[in-house]
């Protein structure tokens, strides 16, 4: 006797590391970043359009992580010689993106040198 049993219910996505909000994290998440615009998987600027809303269920252009139904997920689109393409993405790999490129366009010089803290008057 065979009776095949489908689940029932959405599947829990079942990611054993917890996302704590640290800074490491937005570290790594940079990293990643860069990565995804040496390699090409993203055009080096700001997409041209962004649409948020619940995750779609599919890998996010930036860490690779599944942008899940219950995470807030946004589709950057760019246009392209060719037409739209459109990357989905978390809204936090996408606000990593904003950082990075926002870095790119100071002047080298600036992005170089580090703020020395001042200690007292
Ligand atoms: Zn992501």
């Amino acid at each position: 006797m065979t009776t095949a049993r489908t689940p029932a219910g959405p599947l829990e996505s079942r990611d054993s590391t917890p996302t704590p909000v640290v800074a490491d994290e937005d570290l790594l998440l940079r990293r990643r970043v860069r990565e995804a615009l040496q390699t090409d998987r993203l055009p080096p600027r700001a997409p041209d359009r962004t649409w948020g809303g619940p995750g779609s269920g599919a890998a996010c252009v930036i860490c690779e992580r599944i942008v899940s139904p219950d995470e807030v997920g946004l589709d950057l689109e760019y246009e392209q010689t060719g037409g739209t393409v459109s990357h989905p993405a978390h809204a936090r790999c996408f606000l990593a993106l904003e950082t990075v490129l926002r870095e790119r366009q100071l002047p080298p010089k600036a992005a170089a040198m580090p703020v020395p803290l001042r200690e007292s008057e």
